[in-house]
């Protein structure tokens, strides 16, 4: 039969349609017996995102947000360690790898010198990443030998001007990384674990 397929959507939107009532009234009952609430709670989040959600499955973002797998990436940040005396130990050498694979070519570094030697210092002196060319890929992350690098879960960061982020806007704590990225943080500390380790063994051995 003609329009039949037609026919059929408009069943399934309409069915949908009255699932967001059926689901709504269903919360709020439950919600008078000590329940969760269906908008702006985790739960509630979870619920509406899941295959088994029924209605309404869209986000009242900004009030709501989903929330971001391990593996989300969005700009890169610099890490820096806390050293014994609260200083930020910088963990990038300013070597220019993450610069050189940057596929959009949007991270500037300038390099440290000893003023007295002139020799270069493994400290950047000032670092750029012009966010609004970032295309998010993660080569940065992924080349850099120092783990000095990582990709970013903050994704609002639009503004009216130009998104140009300088070493202040950049650098962040160690354990911010391992916050938004614990599983990645911990085989990292590990890999980094073992290899000293395997370095004092072949000091010790010589
Ligand atoms: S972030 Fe990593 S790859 Fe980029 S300059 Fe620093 S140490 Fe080198
Ligand atoms: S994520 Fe990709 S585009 Fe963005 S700075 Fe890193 S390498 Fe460049």
């Amino acid at each position: 039969m003609y329009g039949k397929g037609i026919l059929k959507g408009l069943g399934v939107t309409w069915k949908r349609y009255w699932n967001t009532y059926i689901e709504d009234l269903a919360w709020f009952f439950r919600r008078l017996t000590g329940g969760q609430k269906r908008y702006y709670t985790p739960e509630g989040v979870a619920r509406r995102t899941s295959p088994d959600t029924r209605g309404i499955f869209t986000i009242q973002y900004p009030e709501e947000k989903l929330p971001t797998p391990e593996e989300f990436r969005y700009i890169p940040f610099l890490v820096y360690d806390e050293t014994e005396t609260d200083e930020k130990a910088v963990r990038c050498t300013s070597c220019g790898i993450c610069a050189k694979v940057c596929p959009p070519q949007c991270i500037w570094i300038v390099r440290t010198n000893d003023p007295k030697t002139g020799k270069p210092v493994p400290v950047p002196a000032e670092f750029y990443i012009d966010a609004d060319i970032c295309m998010n890929c993660g080569y940065c992350a992924e080349y850099c030998p120092f783990d000095a690098i990582k990709m970013d879960h903050d994704y609002e960061i639009a503004s009216y001007d130009r998104n140009v982020l300088n070493m202040q806007d950049l650098l962040k704590s160690a354990d911010y990384y391992a916050s938004i990225r614990p599983e990645n943080a911990t085989r990292e500390d590990e890999a980094r674990r073992a290899k000293e380790a395997a370095k004092a063994a072949k000091a010790a051995a010589a």
